[in-house]
């Protein structure tokens, strides 16, 4: 890699003149764009000969890290293999070039793979019906609060605003409930990671809107509480909310819909692939079990299939028809892309090797779990599921932090686990390994923890000093909070 190119902005390479690209002296042909729809002054855009865009940008894209480069173990990820089939069937320009406006009839068979799909998710989760409108889990979590808000409030109980969270729960479930307007109680979690169930007892009571559960929990923990704690959160009149952003270790092993869950979301971007760094993008399709298939109808834009809305109508009739549906997700079909990737994912797989995602991710991590026990803190002993959480080295004397290690497992071309999440420990480091690895892979992956773990003890200033062999070593992240510079201006006056 050229690295005086790298940490260069595109400004900084520009040169006055310079040219990759003529454009046409009127690109429009006789048509002139209106003088006061014209700018005063060119573009200020950075002036560059195509070799040094092209080298630019690869250069840039070279110092990613993808599950494409390597292994990948972000615990609550699910960073999986994306098969390639799936982008080629994202990229169909039968599906690319449709308009979500344009009429059924021209367009059957995008409408047919979101039935499809919403029917292989019902029949995965055992929930009844799937709207596939959400952007991303924390959208789905809205939704389907939303979705028991308006339960709740059709049947004329207007005072169930409580909303259960366990406090070892991913952040954006209290997050999602406070957006909805809803007030969230923590309850607490035992020694061993699952919910305290004598703790729930004494929060319930006739405000209960939904108790949120994620299961596998955040420490990757199957919380055999559920058929008790449904009954107990059931018969206080709320419901059971599932937060299924994690379902990698519950395919081919057991459904939410069996639980006694009533509503649920699932990330597509997690369990059925979609590369998703950085952000994005993402599906959270919402689930509810039967008799509550009526509520989805209320979701604005997401049911044109199953409730029988006229799709032909222009824009404007489709404004009216809005009105009786209350439920704002997001526009149109959700992520289109997002649902075909899953949709080939499920065919691909199909159902005799779907069955086999659970057991493999749960075997690949307790795997790793077992052979690094001896050397990093495992809190909470036991059978996991898809991941577990380590509370940093066993050893806790060498002064070599959970930062230190993810910091040194790049120098060795391995991308971090998630640290410092979940929040009940000090030292978290949450390893998901999914199902796809295979075992060579993996005890890679074993050999240089178990050597960072030695270099802790022999050398740790070598550990606590990393990365060496990055284009960037370690970031201060409290002053980019603090202090983010994220336009070329604002960096030009830090300097
Ligand atoms: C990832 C995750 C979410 C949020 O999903 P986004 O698509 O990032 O909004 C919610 N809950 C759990 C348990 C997750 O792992």
């Amino acid at each position: 890699m050229n690295n005086k190119l790298y940490g260069k902005l595109i400004f900084e390479l520009s040169h006055e003149g310079r040219r990759g690209y003529t454009l046409p002296d009127s690109p429009f042909g006789s048509y002139q764009v209106p003088a006061e729809m014209r700018r005063a002054e060119d573009a200020a855009l950075p002036e560059c000969d195509e070799m040094t865009v092209v080298r630019h940008y690869t250069n840039h894209s070279a110092n990613n890290f993808g599950v494409n480069n390597g292994f990948y173990p972000l615990g609550s990820c699910t960073m999986k293999y994306n098969p390639v089939i799936n982008e080629e069937m994202a990229a169909l320009p039968e599906f690319t070039s449709l308009h979500p406006l344009q009429p059924a009839d021209t367009c059957k068979g995008a409408l047919t793979l979101i039935d499809n799909l919403q029917q292989s998710l019902a029949e995965l989760t055992g929930l009844s019906r799937f709207t596939l409108s959400p952007f991303a889990g924390a959208h789905g979590e809205l939704t389907g609060l939303m979705i028991i808000r308006t339960w709740h409030e059709k049947r004329g109980d207007s005072k169930r605003t409580k909303v259960i969270v366990p406090d070892s729960a991913h952040g954006t479930n209290p997050a999602s409930a406070a957006v909805c307007g809803l007030d969230v109680v923590e309850v607490k979690s035992k020694a061993d990671g699952t919910v305290d169930i004598d703790d729930l007892r004494g929060l319930l009571d006739d405000t209960v809107a939904a108790m949120m559960m994620t299961n596998p929990n955040t420490l990757g923990l199957f919380e055999h509480g559920i058929p008790e704690i449904a009954q107990l959160v059931h018969d206080c009149g709320g419901l059971m909310y599932y937060d299924g952003a994690n379902l990698n270790p519950m395919l081919g092993a057991c459904r939410p819909g069996d639980m006694g869950f009533d509503v649920m979301h699932i990330n597509l971007h997690k369990t059925f692939s979609t590369p998703h760094g950085g952000g994005g993008p993402g599906a959270g399709p919402v689930g509810v079990r039967k008799g509550m298939e009526w509520i989805l109808d209320l979701i604005d834009n997401s049911s044109y299939l199953q409730s029988g809305t006229d799709v032909t109508k222009d824009g404007h009739d489709r404004e009216d028809c809005a009105a009786d549906k209350p439920l704002k997700v997001g526009a149109y079909h959700g992520n289109f892309a997002v649902l075909m990737r899953a949709y080939a994912y499920i065919l691909t797989l199909g159902k005799e090797n779907i069955r086999m995602v659970g057991p493999l991710a749960t075997l690949n991590a307790n795997y790793i779990k077992e052979s690094l026990k001896d050397v990093y803190e495992l809190p909470i002993d036991g059978l996991c599921k898809h991941e577990f959480v380590f509370d940093g080295l066993k050893d806790k004397t060498t002064g070599v932090t959970t930062m230190d290690v993810a910091k040194r497992l790049l120098d060795y071309g391995y991308h971090a686990p998630t640290i410092y999440f979940p929040l009940l420990f000090h030292e978290s480091l949450m390893i998901e390994p999914t199902e796809n690895e295979s075992k060579d892979t993996i005890d890679g992956f074993i050999d240089v923890m178990r050597r960072i773990a030695e270099e802790a003890n022999s050398t740790p200033e070598l550990v606590k000093s990393a990365p060496h062999d990055t284009p960037i070593g370690r970031v201060d992240d409290v002053l980019a909070a603090k202090h983010p510079v994220v336009t070329y201006k604002s960096l030009l006056n830090e300097n």
